[in-house]
């Protein structure tokens, strides 16, 4: 897959997409409209970008070995990834927690937060199932803004018991997720109880009768369901009769969303349930733990400045030795000699095809970049130290860590020698080479890149007649000389209209309005008749006797049944199209006047205007072809109810 083709051929499907949807009968606004949709207003990027190698620390068997005093059974390391080195970043905020500090974790994505507050709580668990005290009762309550972040964290939890169960490790824990669509018991079909107990994943309580019988050890939830929890009798069971001294973690993840009054709520919100589990017979302190992906920008002055957020937030003390930020290593440099392109190539090749016989040439390569190594090294090391010392894929991975850079300016720098068109093809090359290869002390790749691209949804097309005639699909001119009117097609033969404010008499042609609760909602359509009208024309400065053909002056947008009085001769004349007698179609035509079409009583004309479906369905669906098969998988985000379920 390349993900610059692609880029172009998504962007491709999508012009024709919306070529096909909006079809102008006039030649010339057709071939304009095309110009515009070509004119690079509709896609911006792709960019690349690659995310920053984190430094590891030590294995979570050593460190959790060290913390416990003895080594944990082997099942329950197996089932964490004991052996594979953590994040210094997770390290530090394990170690914090353990020794009983409040603790804010600000890394980047992909560097594995979510470890570093589930480790500290999972390692607690263990520690309590070792002295036989695990019984059911919840040690940590982990919040978060949006019921999609808990999705996947829930996820992690379920493979994670998964995994105990199989490395037949006899610790175990549970969890839940109580939010508005948990359902009450067994018999609650209304928020799909049947459904939720199907896809129960290992160690999960799905019901809020289970959760009240056997509080999980760990809940996730919301704001809005813990205010509502601490507020509902039903739910004492969670922090009273004894439950409250079991609780001990509370996890902010994303905890930047709670600045302002956000923030203040949400303090209001932890201090009430303190005081409620502190009634409820909770001595020992809490330990709070806040997850960010922005709130500093990595400077040790702002440490200060987010241990107080924390402070005020948890209402805890956090000091600013309790801000871990992920530290990431250099790249390293360089030297000052370039593979070419079909260096590139060939490494690509050997690596794909991993064939000994080109062992020659990569030595030979190797030797001119002054690596030695020996008789029978790894190919794939050599390669990766080859890579580490050219000088373009150094200058590369430097130049894009943690800073989106449109792909064309990149390929521009990095391959200036190359013909114009060649440049992103070889830049996409050199990628998916450097995605291949890892770093034999990192054990990370070279690159860890992602593409970007944006498409642009069009919000009306207008149409211009100076200093030339042509579509525009903003509404401001460019050369702001003239004026543009928005233009709304028939559905049936192309016919282009004028689309003006209901109830138009006479003055400038402007916007109609579309809030249906403004009380001048609604749309009067104006058809053009092309040939500009005479200065001496016989109706000059009297109102033409058809009550429907207006003089439309399309240098400033004056208009009136009699010539206008803005001074500008160019006019051309526009009729009226014939507005619909039911009141709740104010915003439609009845027929069109060019080819009578009348769409059985709905709308014959639309504006240039789409709705998110037919584009998400385009882009989704050249997505979706182009993924290798065993791999299609696209993950799609919305910020709509409905656009969820269009895309479900
Ligand atoms: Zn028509
Ligand atoms: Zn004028």
């Amino acid at each position: 897959m390349n993900p610059i083709k692609l880029s172009r051929d998504i962007e491709e499907r999508y012009r024709r997409y919306l070529k096909t949807t909006f079809y102008f009968k006039e030649p010339d606004l057709r071939a304009s409209f095309e110009e515009a949709l070509n004119s690079g207003y509709l896609s911006k990027g792709p960019y690349l970008e690659a995310t920053s190698v984190f430094k590891r620390g030590q294995t979570p068997r050593k460190l959790f070995t060290h913390l416990l005093g003895s080594q944990p059974d082997d099942g329950f390391l197996k089932a964490i990834d004991g052996d594979r080195p953590l994040y210094r970043h997770q390290e530090q905020a394990i170690e914090g927690v353990l020794h009983e500090f409040n603790i804010i974790v600000t890394t980047g994505t992909g560097s594995g937060k979510t470890e570093a507050f589930l480790y500290p709580i999972l390692l607690h668990l263990y520690r309590e199932f070792q002295e036989g005290k695990l019984s059911p009762g919840v040690r940590a309550l982990i919040l978060y803004p949006m019921n999609a972040l808990a999705n996947d964290q829930r996820d992690r939890l379920g493979e994670i018991s998964e995994r105990l169960k199989k490395e037949q490790s006899s610790f175990r824990f549970t969890f839940g997720q109580y939010i508005g669509e948990t359902p009450e018991d067994e018999k609650d079909s209304w928020r799909n109880a049947r459904d939720h107990m199907v896809k129960r994943l290992p160690g999960e309580l799905v019901l809020r009768s289970e959760m009240r019988k056997t509080p999980p050890h760990i809940l996730l939830t919301n704001y809005s369901m813990l205010e509502y929890l601490l507020l509902r009798p039903d739910d004492s069971p969670l922090f009273d009769n004894g439950q409250a001294r079991w609780w001990k973690f509370f996890v902010l993840d994303e905890a930047h969303q709670y600045r302002g009054s956000r923030g203040i709520e949400m303090a209001m919100l932890l201090r009430r349930l303190k005081q409620r589990l502190k009634e409820g017979g909770r001595f020992e302190p809490f330990r709070c733990i806040a997850t960010s992906a922005t709130l500093v920008g990595g400077e040790e002055g702002d440490k200060v400045a987010v241990a107080k957020f924390a402070s005020d937030l948890f209402g805890e003390e956090f000091h600013k030795e309790n801000v871990i930020l992920g530290e990431t290593d250099p790249i390293r440099e360089g030297g000052s000699d370039s593979l070419s392109l079909d260096e590139y190539r060939f490494l690509g090749d050997v690596i794909r095809e991993k064939k000994e016989e080109t062992r020659g040439r990569v030595a030979e390569l190797a030797t001119k970049f002054g690596i030695s190594f020996s008789q029978n090294e790894d190919l794939a090391r050599i390669i990766s130290e080859l890579l580490q010392r050219d000088c373009r894929a150094t200058n590369l991975r430097q130049l894009i860590t943690s800073n989106p850079t449109e792909a064309a300016e990149i390929a521009a720098q990095i391959f200036a020698e190359l013909q114009d068109n060649e440049r992103l093809p070889a830049l996409s090359e050199l990628v998916e080479l450097l995605l291949k290869v890892k770093d034999f002390v990192s054990n990370a790749p070279l690159l860890s890149a992602r593409y970007h691209l944006f498409l642009r949804s069009i919000e009306g097309a207008f149409v211009s007649y100076w200093p030339q005639k042509k579509v525009l699909l903003d509404r401001r001119t460019q050369d702001s000389q003239g004026i543009a009117f928005e233009v709304a097609l028939c559905r049936e033969c192309g016919q282009h209209y004028f689309v003006g404010p209901k109830d138009f008499k006479e003055g400038k042609l402007v916007e109609a309005i579309r809030d249906p609760s403004h009380v001048g909602f609604g749309a009067t359509f104006f058809r053009p008749i092309e040939g500009t009208v005479e200065e001496d024309d016989e109706d000059d400065g009297k109102a033409t006797n058809n009550k429907q053909v207006f003089q439309l002056c399309v240098r400033c947008g004056e208009m009136g049944k009699s010539k206008p009085k803005c001074g500008h001769s160019s006019l051309i004349h526009v009729v009226r199209g014939e507005s619909p007698k039911d009141e709740d179609r104010a915003d439609q035509m009845a027929k069109c006047g060019a080819c009578g079409y009348n769409a059985a009583g709905r709308d014959p004309v639309r504006e240039v205007v789409h709705g998110s479906d037919g584009p998400h369905a385009v882009i989704a669906t050249a997505l979706y072809q182009t993924l290798p098969i065993g791999r299609k998988k696209v993950l799609a985000f919305a910020d709509g109810r409905q656009e969820a379920a269009f895309f479900a």
